[in-house]
């Protein structure tokens, strides 16, 4: 007799799990997404959201699945509310204060696209505000006078259209 891995009762011959306890644990992971999506764009602290969402995480929810829920909710508001406008210093560490309250590490994040939004809004904040935090990462600039870096790339691929010439084409051709 199998046992459902979601509320650990008996499911049945050849069933790991039951129909509406897998129905059960979708809309909880929707919700844990849609909270912490809505606490990022409301300026909620992540207190505000963990009551309900540890709750559901304690119940029946495999750990894993509610990280890459939470995980995936704060990228979603952090790149609506990043995108929006530019955000200031505060915003930005009121914004990463939850998926640090979530139990996150920026290494976590840096590569969903909330965490990319929220770097790039508080780089053009920093620019308009006149509070540049001059880049000194590795890549090297040519500055003229007066420039300041703001933000380096590594790894760009520079590329240029060149519209060709019929004379170029015949060149390319026979090559
Ligand atoms: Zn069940």
């Amino acid at each position: 007799m199998g046992i459902c891995r979601y509320c650990g009762l008996r499911a049945g011959w050849f069933s790991d799990a039951h129909d509406s306890c897998i129905e059960k644990a979708k809309k909880d992971l929707e919700s844990i997404d849609a909270s912490m999506a809505d606490a990022v764009l409301t300026g909620k602290t992540y207190s505000a959201v963990s009551s309900m969402t540890e709750k559901l995480i304690g119940s029946s929810i495999p750990d894993d699945q509610a990280r890459s829920a939470l995980q995936s909710g704060w990228s979603k508001g952090a790149e609506l509310r990043c995108k929006k406008e530019p955000i200031s210093l505060s915003e930005f560490s009121e914004i990463s204060d939850l998926y640090k309250g979530a139990g996150f590490k920026a290494e976590d994040m840096v590569k969903t696209p909330g965490f990319r939004a929220l770097t790039l809004s508080y780089l053009i904040w920093s620019v308009l505000n006149d509070q540049i935090d001059p880049y000194q990462g590795p890549i090297k600039f040519n500055l003229q006078a007066g420039e300041t870096p703001v933000f380096g790339l590594a790894n760009v691929l520079l590329s240029e259209k060149k519209p060709l010439t019929p004379m170029s084409a015949a060149t390319t051709g026979q090559a």
